[in-house]
């Protein structure tokens, strides 16, 4: 029997996301999610996708990444999917941090899993989690091959340059302090997919990446390559975010320390959780943020005005780094459907060749597409990503097809 099933696992502190996908064509059979584990009110919603299957939800106490992916493993099984099967292929896991060390997908051993260990100090809410993702598939399947999909992989080749803080070497080298960049899987995908739909290769393409979702990055891919990114050491850099600042100046955190009384561990919180657009305005949600501003809510038209403000910015700082651009891609919850977050982005770009159709930009569609006018000289995208695909497609191409 042949096997061209993939599972691909995003598994979070308390959640876990899957994906169950068929290579053989790049179809999806199942996807779900097991939120609050640990707690309660855990819950399990599985979306069968062959077989015309409904949605499927429960909730109830699920202790712990075992028991969710065992509770999965029962819902997929119930679908004739079971993760026993042989025509299971290989599990893929997202990972968020892969530091400098990998650069591309690497198959799971005792060896890697060691290294990703030895990054948790510069991502302790995310390698901790993937971790035990990967454990407790390892222990479901020990005999399948696990492939981990790092989150930081694409943005490797940046240069020194983009990559490096101006702070002191030795400093930043003793405690790895460096950009790495985040969101690396969704910001391949976009690139290369933005150069098909210019019916180009991605070796001669130049493009601005904007992955605006309740995270939200942009990227400078030259040729394929990536050259910047906005994230850094952590995923707070950059952009203004659902919950999270994006740039300040640091002082700002020695300053809420000093004078404001608070703790390290309450301004990380507030940077990371309270900020952003949640921060400004009450609402990470940017639906609600343009109802809001349609009522006339001034704080949620200020919170929309600096989202955009920063938006622009890096647009032209990316613009800059590469020189010349063919092509801005829109992508993630944002990006997507968000078309007055696109209009406003670019409005005011056309001395550096940009504009946005506005009748284009309001159609609605799950494919890649062009938004800007047939004269624009640098093309606007709107590429929806796919992040499991790009996972279980890299996953099947290095374990998939030997076992
Ligand atoms: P993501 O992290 O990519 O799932 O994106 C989630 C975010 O996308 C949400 O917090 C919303 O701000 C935004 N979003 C999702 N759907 C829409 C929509 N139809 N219009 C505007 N924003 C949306």
């Amino acid at each position: 029997m042949s096997s061209s099933r993939v599972l691909v696992l995003n598994s979070g502190s308390s959640s876990v996301k899957y994906q169950l996908l068929d290579m053989s064509d790049s179809s999806r059979l199942a996807m779900g999610l097991v939120e609050r584990i640990g707690e309660e009110t855990s819950r399990l919603k599985h979306t069968p996708l062959t077989g015309g299957g409904a949605e499927r939800e429960r909730t109830g106490p699920i202790a712990d990444h075992e028991a969710a992916l065992k509770a999965v493993a029962d819902e997929l099984a119930a679908d004739g999917l079971g993760l026993d099967s042989p025509e299971l292929a290989a599990i893929g896991h997202r990972v968020v941090h892969g530091g400098k060390h990998f650069t591309e997908p690497t198959v799971i051993d005792d060896a890697v899993l060691a290294e990703i260990e030895r990054l948790i100090p510069v991502a302790p809410l995310h390698n901790p989690a993937n971790l035990t993702g990967i454990r407790t598939a390892q222990a479901l399947r020990p005999d399948l091959p696990q492939v981990a999909v790092f989150d930081t992989a694409f943005h490797t080749t940046m240069p020194e340059a983009a990559a490096r803080y101006a702070i002191d070497v030795s400093t930043a080298d003793e405690h790895r302090v460096r950009r790495y960049g985040f969101h690396g899987t969704s910001h391949a995908y976009v690139s290369r997919a933005t150069a098909k739909l210019l019916g180009k290769a991605p070796e001669d393409v130049n493009v601005i990446v904007l992955h605006l979702g309740n995270g939200a990055s942009a990227s400078a891919v030259r040729g394929g390559r990536c050259v910047d990114t906005s994230m850094g050491l952590t995923p707070l850099e950059g952009l203004v975010m659902g919950t999270r600042s994006g740039d300040l100046d640091p002082a700002v955190i020695f300053h809420l320390a000093r004078v404001g009384g608070l703790s390290i561990d309450e301004i990380d919180t507030l940077l990371n959780k309270k900020s952003g657009l949640v921060g400004l305005c009450g609402d990470n949600d940017m639906r609600e943020i343009r109802r809001r501003i349609d009522e006339g809510d001034s704080s949620a038209l200020l919170a929309f005005d600096i989202y955009i403000h920063r938006l622009k910015k890096y647009i032209g700082a990316y613009y800059a780094v590469l020189g010349r651009v063919d092509a801005i891609a829109f992508t993630a919850g944002v990006g997507e459907n968000a078309a007055p977050v696109r209009e406003a982005a670019v409005a005011g770009l056309e001395e550096l060749g940009l504009a946005v159709d506005g009748g284009l930009n309001a159609v609605r569609s799950d494919e890649p597409r062009l938004i800007s006018p047939e004269y624009a000289r640098v093309k606007v995208a709107v590429v929806p990503t796919d992040e499991e695909l790009e996972i279980a497609t890299q996953t099947y191409a290095l374990a998939g097809k030997n076992s």
